[in-house]
């Protein structure tokens, strides 16, 4: 009688790439800002500068009659 082997076990060792992602030290690029930069953000700018103008504001204050 002989032994079978059996193969069993074959090891398969799955390494997970790593998905490209952005520096996670990242800062807005406006000078004055600090704002911290989502690693999944692609913009160079947080979300107050990237695409954000601060609304005019127009006419006089009120109450100043
Ligand atoms: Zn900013």
């Amino acid at each position: 009688m002989t032994g079978n082997v059996r193969l069993t076990g074959t090891k398969v060792v799955a390494v997970p790439k790593p998905s490209r992602r952005h520096s996670q030290d990242r800062v807005c690029t406006v000078p004055e800002c600090e704002t911290k930069l989502s690693m999944y953000n692609s913009r160079d700018k947080c979300w107050r500068h990237a695409d954000f103008t601060i609304p005019r504001l127009r006419g006089k204050p009120q109450g100043a009659t």
